[in-house]
């Protein structure tokens, strides 16, 4: 069976070290794998992975421009690249553009680390111009670690997605980790996709009993598995999502069917994901790129 993770990291090759021991240290977690591309490739490989989603974080707007250059050439049969996205870049809605016009199906955000309410009227021509582009936003749900307040609450999201009916929305950590009561009040039932990262774990997540019920509730066609690797090993996500008490059927529908239709992958499916890794043509640039007076902020994980 394939399987799509929607939620995934990486880095330049320069710089993957760095912000992978960055991450273990604040998660309180050993990485899957090493942060670089080559090394995703070869996680999927171990893990049973069809295709990875890599989902990057511009934690300033400056950053948004040359992270999506970068992310372009990285693009290969089994590594989809979302887009990076801030809210205060100049124009929201030229970004958005430059984003649909660049092949993206979608973008990343991440309303603790950029700092920003996902109901506030200032993301009015980002949300427009994701719908009218067609384009999906993947945004990060619920606290941060180190950070006191929440700004991606269920319940802010709650007034998007009354607000924008048509837009394309995936919610991690479904919808709001550890908010589990506003997640039901707030979001289940409701026209948008929680991705399941961090969801399913002994420490704080949900038992495999509430995840049951609130997939249930919500719709097993809304749900999506994510792993946010490197923070997660793939083969045990999979492993846990294959144990529910779920129909086989649901199972398929988040471990690959939703994101098929989701982000339009039929092809790539069909024809099959197999083939081995290749260096992207500019590879060795990625350190000139990215290094050129570039704080180590934006490729933040999470
Ligand atoms: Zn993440």
């Amino acid at each position: 069976m394939p399987v799509v993770d929607m939620h995934t990291h990486v880095f330049p090759d320069w710089l993957a070290g760095d912000a992978v021991r960055r991450l273990e240290q604040s998660w309180g977690v050993l990485a899957s794998f090493d942060g670089t591309a080559e090394g995703l490739h070869r996680h999927l490989e171990q893990s049973g992975v069809s295709l990875a989603v890599v989902q990057p974080v511009a934690t300033t707007p400056g950053q948004v421009r040359t992270i999506n250059d970068w992310l372009v050439q990285l693009s290969h049969r089994r590594i989809l690249p979302f887009a990076a996205m801030h809210p205060d870049v100049q124009d929201q809605a030229e970004e958005v553009s430059r984003i649909a016009a660049m092949g993206f199906r979608g973008f990343k955000l991440h309303p603790e680390l950029q700092g920003f309410r996902p109901d506030s009227d200032v993301m009015r021509p980002l949300y427009e111009a994701t719908i009218r582009h067609g384009l999906v936003i993947f945004s990060c749900a619920g606290p941060y670690t180190g950070h006191m307040t929440v700004q991606s609450s269920p319940n802010r999201f709650s007034r998007v997605i009354d607000e924008y009916p048509e837009l394309s929305l995936v919610l991690a950590h479904m919808g709001g980790y550890q908010q589990w009561d506003e997640v039901w009040t707030q979001l289940v039932g409701r026209r948008v996709f929680l991705e399941t990262s961090f969801t399913l774990r002994p420490d704080g997540g949900l038992t495999p009993r509430e995840f049951t019920e609130l997939v249930c509730a919500h719709g097993a066609h809304r749900v999506l598995f994510g792993t946010d690797a490197p923070l997660a090993d793939a083969a045990g996500e999979i492993h846990a999502i294959r144990s529910l008490d779920l129909a086989s059927s649901d199972k398929e529908q988040i471990l690959w069917r939703n994101a098929v239709r989701l982000l339009r992958l039929r092809r790539r499916i069909d024809e099959g994901l197999q083939g081995g890794w290749r260096r992207p043509r500019n590879g060795r640039s990625h350190g000139m790129l990215l290094g050129d007076g570039v704080p180590l902020g934006p490729f933040a994980g999470g």
